[in-house]
C-alpha cells in the first residue's frame, strides 16, 4: 500500500458533468461524469493531510446524490454539486502530514470522504484512522463488513426490525454488501427462526446458503421465485402453511418489496433500507399491494445508516468477536476487490447496477 511517486501538486477528479434522470451515462456529449485535472490546495496548513486514494466504496446510494429528482430539503446528505467531484468513501495512503495525531503519519492508510479525487488535500479532523484488523483481515472491510454496510445490517435488523429469535426474516439484495452482513446478523447473531434471501442467480443464491447460513436463497430472476419464496418462508411455520414473514429487509424496492407486502405476517416490520431497482428508472414504481399494510398492519420504516453511527463502536465490537468465534464470515469472500485505473472509476461503479458483484465492491486504483 506505499507509494513511491513524488508528491503530487495536481490531481484527477471525476466531475459530475449532467444530473442522470435514468441510467448514469459514461461517454458521449450527455455524459454524468467528467475526468478533469486541477492543482491541490498545497502546502499543507496545520493539521491536514496529503491523501492518495487506495480503495474505493462503491455504494448504490451514490446514484441517489446525483438524482435530479431529489428535493435537497428532503435528503440526508448534501448533494454532489454540478462540476464538482463525485462524493464517495474510501482507504487513502497518507503521503504527507502536519497532524500529530496518532494514525495520521506519512504512510497510515486512513479512511477518508475524497471522493472520486485520485489526490487530496483534506483535515485530518475529517479523517479516521484505520489501524490493522485482527486475523490479518484486509483493511478494505473497513468500507464493507466493518464499514457503513455493515452497520447499516446491524441496526436494521436488530433495532430498525426488532428482529426476535421466533421470526421469519427475508433479506432482499441478499448476496450484495449491506444484505450478505443482514442475513448473517438476522441468523448467527439474533438468531432468527429462519432467514431467507433472494439475490439474482444461482451462484449467488448458493453463496448466500452456503457461506452465509441463510435456510435458504431465491434466485429472484427464476421464473416462479414467488412460489418458491412461499415453500421456503412456510419450512418454519408448522402449522401455519402460509409461510408469512415477520421481518422483510428490503434492499431493492420496486416490485419485489410490492410482493413482499403480500407476503408479510400481521404486524410484520419491514426494513426500508434501499431501493436499488429503482435508482435508475426514470419513474418509481407503484406499490399495487399497498392495501396490505393496513389490513395486516405493516410497519415499514425507512433507515439512514448515518443515524447509528455514534453506535459503530458496539456493532464492531460485537462484530469482531462474532469473527474470532468464527459465527462471521467476515473474509476475502465478503468482499470483490477490482483493480481499476483511476480513469474507470465510474465504469466500475456502474457494475453495481447490474448486479457484478458479491458481497462489498471496491476499487482498488492501480
Ligand atoms: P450491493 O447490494 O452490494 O450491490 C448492489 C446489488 O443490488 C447488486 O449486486 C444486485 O444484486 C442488486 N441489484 C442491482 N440492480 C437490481 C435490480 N434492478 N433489482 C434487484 N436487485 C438489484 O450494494 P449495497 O451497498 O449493499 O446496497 C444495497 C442497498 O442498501 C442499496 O439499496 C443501498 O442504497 C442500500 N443502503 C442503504 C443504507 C441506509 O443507510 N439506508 C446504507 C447502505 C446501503 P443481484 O445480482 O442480487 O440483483
Amino acid at each position: 500500500m506505499s507509494s513511491t511517486q513524488s508528491q503530487p501538486t495536481q490531481t484527477q477528479q471525476w466531475l459530475l458533468a449532467n444530473k442522470p434522470t435514468g441510467l448514469p451515462v459514461l461517454s458521449g456529449q450527455d455524459q454524468t461524469f467528467k475526468l478533469e485535472t486541477t492543482s491541490l490546495p498545497l502546502p499543507l496548513k496545520q493539521d491536514q493531510l496529503l491523501l492518495k486514494l487506495v480503495y474505493l466504496s462503491n455504494d448504490p446510494a451514490q446514484r441517489g446524490w446525483i438524482d435530479p429528482r431529489v428535493n435537497p430539503d428532503r435528503f440526508y446528505l448534501p448533494l454532489v454539486q454540478l462540476k464538482t467531484p463525485m462524493h464517495a468513501r474510501g482507504l487513502a495512503e497518507v503521503l504527507d502530514s502536519t497532524s500529530s495525531q496518532p494514525g495520521f503519519k506519512k504512510g497510515d492508510l486512513v479512511l477518508a470522504s475524497m471522493g472520486w479525487s485520485e489526490y487530496a488535500v483534506l483535515d485530518a479532523a475529517a479523517c479516521q484512522p484505520a489501524p490493522e484488523l485482527p486475523g490479518g483481515l484486509s483493511r478494505t472491510h473497513y468500507l464493507g463488513a466493518l464499514g457503513a454496510t455493515g452497520l447499516t445490517a446491524y441496526y436494521g435488523i436488530k433495532e430498525v426490525g426488532e428482529t426476535k429469535p421466533s421470526d421469519v426474516v427475508v433479506v432482499s439484495g441478499a448476496a450484495g454488501a449491506t444484505g450478505s452482513m443482514a442475513v448473517q446478523v438476522a441468523k448467527k447473531i439474533v438468531g432468527a427462526k429462519l432467514v431467507v434471501g433472494i439475490a439474482g442467480g444461482a451462484e449467488k443464491c448458493r453463496y448466500v446458503e452456503q457461506k452465509l447460513g441463510a435456510d435458504k436463497c431465491i434466485d429472484y430472476k427464476k421464473e416462479g421465485w414467488k412460489k418458491d419464496l412461499a415453500e421456503a418462508t412456510s419450512a418454519a411455520r408448522g402449522g401455519n402453511e402460509k409461510g408469512f414473514v415477520d421481518v422483510y429487509f428490503d434492499n431493492v424496492g420496486g416490485q419485489i418489496l410490492d410482493h413482499m407486502l403480500s407476503r408479510m405476517a400481521l404486524h410484520g416490520r419491514v426494513v426500508a433500507c434501499g431501493a436499488v431497482s429503482e435508482y435508475n428508472s426514470s419513474e418509481v414504481t407503484g406499490l399495487k399491494n399497498y392495501l396490505e399494510v393496513i389490513s395486516m398492519r405493516i410497519q415499514i420504516r425507512g433507515m439512514i445508516v448515518f443515524d447509528y453511527y455514534h453506535k459503530f463502536a458496539e456493532a464492531m465490537g460485537i462484530f469482531k468477536q462474532a469473527i474470532q468465534d468464527g459465527k462471521l464470515n467476515v473474509s476475502e469472500e465478503s468482499e470483490q476487490v477490482v483493480e481499476a485505473k483511476f480513469e474507470e472509476v465510474p465504469k466500475v461503479w456502474m457494475t453495481l447496477f447490474q448486479g457484478a458483484n458479491t458481497g462489498k465492491l471496491v476499487t482498488k486504483i492501480l
